[in-house]
């Protein structure tokens, strides 16, 4: 048997579980995306009877905080390894890590500080020597206090791992080495039980499930979407793609369920409260599917092979329900041979009941 659960859909956080009961016994659980806190996903899976503990691992598309937010917390509890691409792994990597970094207006200004102290010093040093002596040591300590502080030799001897590069490093004094992720790795934000890197238009597999992952037009590293097949069966997911390429319509033909995204009204978002640039963001070619776009998918070039459509990734400011659905219902009413097709919409605040093969 496969199942495919949404545990959520949409801007506050994207997650579903693909699983398979094959006839052999086995069984493999895999997470996609995990865009709720792991305390959540773990409410919502027990909610629809998935038990987190039987995860075999967990698969992300791409590293938007909708899609990644329990990954670590998630991943560390159940002990499970994570797939990525190598470019969104380290583009997360980079999102997690918080670097210490002062601007170089902040460094200019600590260096002026401490050339002013330093002059101070010297002037305080001259007004007292007594010897010519006394002079040669003070302008030697001056000397050091700024090759230490600000222009640090090559041959410095201080250890790179516990000290950050001086002049755009945030204050050392107060960046204890315990913040260092290559000292404490315990505390490192970016640590996953394991990682697997796959390349979009490479198949690969976990257990008993086949994953096709492939390239998504959406502003991220390596954005992808999956064609998931097990015991026969072909499950596609396509959100998070401002329009739909011919690699994504390839993708979605033979399946037996698709969950595509159907963004945002086009209308709606026009006239809603989003900023001019984050709806030119929305509407661009690596932006996010309309329900327009998804319909014209659906009327023009969809083979009508799926038993299960799941519209998904509904925006809350810029969509109703209801307006995702009846574009999509008129899109399939103008063919017959589509009229079996079962239509559902994930919801961001509960899972939908499990569609099952
Ligand atoms: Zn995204
Ligand atoms: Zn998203």
């Amino acid at each position: 048997m496969v199942r495919f659960t949404v545990l959520a859909s949409g801007s506050k956080g994207n997650s579903s579980i693909v699983s398979c009961l094959s006839a052999t016994g086995g069984q493999t659980r895999i997470l996609v995306d995990a865009g709720l806190s792991c305390r959540e996903l773990f409410r919502r899976m027990k909610q629809v009877g998935e038990d987190p503990s039987t995860l075999d691992a967990i698969l992300i598309t791409h590293e938007h905080q909708d899609h990644i937010n329990g990954l670590a917390v998630t991943a560390r509890k159940l002990g499970i390894p994570v797939y990525f691409t190598e470019a969104t792994h380290r583009a997360w990597v980079r999102q997690v890590t918080p670097r210490k970094r002062i601007t170089y207006a902040e460094w200019a200004q600590q260096y002026r500080e401490a050339k002013d102290r330093q002059q101070a010093e010297q002037e305080a040093i001259a007004s007292h020597k007594e010897s010519s002596e006394l002079e040669e040591l003070a302008a030697e300590a001056a000397a050091d206090t700024i090759r230490c502080n600000f222009a640090p030799d090559p041959a410095d001897e201080r250890d790179p791992e516990s000290e950050p590069e001086p002049e755009f490093a945030a204050d050392q004094a107060s960046a204890p080495v315990a913040s260092d992720p290559a000292t404490e790795p315990a505390k490192d934000p970016a640590r996953l039980p394991s990682v697997e890197y796959f390349r979009p238009g490479e198949s690969f597999a976990i257990g008993d499930i086949a994953v096709s992952p492939f390239t998504i037009p959406h502003d991220a590293a390596d954005p992808v979407g999956f064609v998931f097949t097990a015991e026969g069966t072909r499950l596609a997911v396509a959100t998070d793609l401002g329009y739909m390429p011919p690699n994504v319509q390839a993708q979605l033909r033979r399946c037996d369920l698709i969950m595509l995204e159907s963004n945002h009204d086009l209308e709606m978002l026009r006239d809603g409260p989003y900023p001019w640039s984050v709806k030119q963001r929305v509407l661009s070619r690596v932006g996010h599917l309309s329900n327009d776009a998804a319909a014209s998918f659906l009327e023009e070039i969809y083979d009508g092979s799926a038993t299960y459509l799941i519209l998904a990734h509904l925006s809350e400011s810029n969509n109703h329900p209801e307006l995702a659905r009846i574009a999509a219902e008129r899109a399939l009413t103008c063919k017959p041979s589509l009229l079996a097709n079962r239509l559902f919409l994930a919801s961001q605040h509960e899972p939908m009941a499990p569609v099952c093969f």
